[in-house]
């Protein structure tokens, strides 16, 4: 895979810019109305009128024009005309994602070396290995202490005895060479590299990084940039509670980073992206004191719903220790205390059948992230039909992860078009160095999903987020506005003409996996 550190920024695909400086200027009508200048990104005051229920319906008079074209434009168009046509097109919200999961290498490596947003930080990275032994800071986890590329913060290198520090340099300066290695380490772009590399070291190599506010912030407003530029327009991210550190490395208290968050979340540059952001708290399901953080999750959210919308329970499921029937006794609790928290949580994302899926849906998950094995469980999946339920689908996840090694065989189209409830998500986007677009692309070159199909999945993901119903009234508002104003255009403009001039952008996985030439 070939990694280009410049790659987003050179395009700076701002979905306002679009508008501004292209599109709008060759056509009566925007393509899209989704750049809103005054939508509020973490503040919810504006939403003081309640919203009518909205109902999904197709967005024009007559849809069967839309969905005709796009059945032309899948058989007719080269991958890149699709890929465009995908990427212009409005695409609901992203509810599956992960923080720290959601950068791509690029912007890490940018966002890190660069002073003036990272806090005035300086970094290391270990280049080489001259020494086999285990040093405490570095034995995170396991076998880790051996392995390239773990960057850290100066508080951490200073702690670091001599013999360790000859490994490490500054990751700012690395050589074009280092860079790419360094970049490569935290995606998953070679053959085998699988769930282990994913699990165990991709995290871990991010070391400091994972942890450091100035960092994770700057990246996060990129972030809704480019999800913006993709017609996204809710962000609803899985996130820590606590150990966000602050410049000098240390600690800061949870009230104090959530202001950091807030302030930052509502610049302008932030705000003009107009994405809007809740999260949810994400328990590490096999830590020993998972029940706690559950706890102190809730107690958080329930102080703060003004961003805090739900909570989550992640980390790799063949670790028996964090089984779902484990949680029991704790949703019950928090569940006569707290009304209103959602609750997702990762459930199914094994190739073998279990009991898992039933088992999340008894602590009182409405989402299940992932559900691949619902199929072998099928009380559970016909229980799913046409039920309030979600499965938060994540295709290149499963597929780079080794879950289901061949997408065609994926059961998402199974779901679907049984009356299960999904919606496409980009899980850690930035481990796979893809984007929003390449999940939606490859469902549709996978399983051939028609336009009402396409849409309802978008639907989905605001229909069953955890925003308040306000919100949510506003988000469903604007994204059948537009929806038809997108479709508008291309009852009016040859549909060649107006893809044509789409600068959409792929990364690493669309080059070397879709072979999009963009
Ligand atoms: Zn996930």
């Amino acid at each position: 895979m070939t990694l280009n550190a410049d790659n987003q920024y050179l395009h700076d695909p701002s979905r306002r810019k679009i508008l501004k400086s292209g599109l709008t200027t060759l056509f009566a009508a925007p393509i899209v109305a989704s750049a809103k200048t005054s939508t509020p990104v973490l503040n919810t005051s504006n939403y003081t009128t309640a919203s009518a229920p909205i109902s999904f319906a197709p967005a024009t008079d007559n849809p069967a024009n839309i969905s005709t074209l796009f059945e032309t434009i899948k058989h007719e168009a080269t991958p890149e005309q699709l890929y465009r046509f995908l990427y212009l097109m409005p695409k609901g919200g992203d509810i599956h994602h992960h923080l720290g999961g959601g950068f791509l290498p690029s912007m890490w490596y940018k966002i890190a070396t660069d002073v003036k947003r990272n806090g005035g930080q300086r970094f290391f990275t270990r280049y080489r290995i001259t020494t086999m032994k285990m040093h405490p800071l570095l034995n995170d986890p396991g076998e880790s202490y051996i392995f390239q590329w773990q960057t850290l913060n100066e508080k951490t290198y200073n702690s670091l005895s001599a013999e360790f520090k000859t490994d490490f340099k500054l990751l700012s300066d690395l050589n074009d060479e280092e860079q790419i290695s360094w970049m490569s380490s935290i995606v998953l772009d070679k053959k085998g590299e699988g769930r282990d590399e994913f699990f165990e070291y991709t995290w871990s190599r991010l070391g400091d990084l994972l942890s450091s506010i100035h960092v994770l912030t700057e990246l996060f407003v990129e972030n809704m940039k480019l999800f913006s530029a993709e017609g996204v327009r809710y962000l609803e991210i899985q996130r820590r509670l606590n150990s966000y550190k602050d410049e000098q490395g240390e600690i800061i208290p949870v009230e104090q980073s959530d202001a950091y968050w807030k302030w930052r979340l509502a610049q302008k540059d932030a705000i003009d992206t107009g994405v809007t952001v809740r999260w949810q708290g994400v328990a590490l399901r096999f830590a020993s004191d998972a029940e706690q953080q559950i706890r102190e999750y809730y107690k958080h959210i329930n102080a703060n719903r003004d961003v805090w919308v739900g909570i989550n329970m992640a980390g790799r499921e063949d670790d028996n220790r964090g089984y779902p029937a484990r949680f029991k006794d704790v949703f019950d609790e928090m569940l006569r205390k707290y009304p209103g928290i959602g609750i997702s949580i990762h459930a199914g994302e094994a190739e073998k059948p279990d009991s898992y899926i039933r088992d999340t849906l008894r602590l009182g998950a409405t989402r299940i992230g992932h559900g691949i094995n619902l199929l072998s469980d099928e009380d559970t999946l016909l229980r799913m039909r046409d039920s309030k339920f979600l499965v938060e689908i994540n295709l290149i996840s499963n597929e780079l992860l080794e879950y289901v090694p061949d997408l065609d065989l994926h059961p998402f189209p199974i779901y679907l078009r049984q009356g299960v409830s999904c919606c496409l998500n980009t899980d850690d986007r930035g481990m796979w160095d893809s984007n929003f677009t390449d999940e939606v692309y490859v469902a549709v070159k996978r399983f051939n999903l028609s336009w009402t199909e396409l849409q309802k999945v978008a639907y989905n993901s605001y229909e069953f987020c955890f925003a308040e119903e306000i919100l949510k009234g506003e988000l469903l508002k604007d994204f059948k506005q537009d929806l038809e104003l997108f479709e508008k255009q291309f009852s009016e403009t040859n549909w060649e003409n107006i893809v044509s001039k789409v600068p959409a952008v792929t990364h690493g996985y669309g080059r070397s996996v879709l072979n999009l030439r963009l």
